[in-house]
């Protein structure tokens, strides 16, 4: 029996399309031509970050919408089948996140999460912008810049 949904099938070909440029990799040139020197996938921290800036003790995860549940984004949409598969899955997830971020921020570092709902090409430069920004200040973002369109929009 196929555990998927068509929109959950529909998603991993999207995944699979854009393999070369994934939200991380665009979020990692971003901050290189930006100046940033930066580890990434640093196995030895919780939760596996993206992205390790030492210099500012700050870590970023680049969170797809849907395995992170994306809490009011229009991206994060419950599947219509195996609803009791997916929601202890997602939430399992979920929980994990939380976990993670919990312990690195015990640990003194800084976490930034980036959704790749943030990473559409109409609000990517602003939010990348506004990622320096985070960066260098310390301060969290204010807004949020969900966006309501079709996936497969990494390329250069
Ligand atoms: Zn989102």
């Amino acid at each position: 029996m196929d555990n998927h949904t068509e929109k959950i099938r529909s998603y991993n070909m999207s995944q699979i399309k854009r393999v070369n440029t994934k939200p991380e990799v665009l979020v990692r040139k971003y901050l290189f031509s930006a100046g940033f020197r930066y580890r990434k996938d640093v196995k030895d921290l919780p939760g596996r970050p993206d992205i390790v800036l030492p210099k500012y003790k700050t870590v970023i995860f680049v969170n797809g919408c849907f395995w992170h549940m994306h809490e009011g984004c229009s991206k994060f949409v419950w599947p219509s089948s195996n609803q009791e598969y997916w929601e202890k899955k997602l939430h399992k997830n979920k929980q994990r996140d939380i976990k993670n971020i919990e312990i690195l921020k015990h640990q003194g570092w800084k976490v930034i999460v980036i959704w790749e709902c943030e990473l559409h090409k109409k609000v990517a430069d602003n939010r990348l912008k506004m990622l320096c920004n985070e960066i260098i200040t310390g301060k969290e973002k204010t807004q949020e810049l969900f966006v309501a369109e079709e996936p497969g929009i990494y390329s250069d």
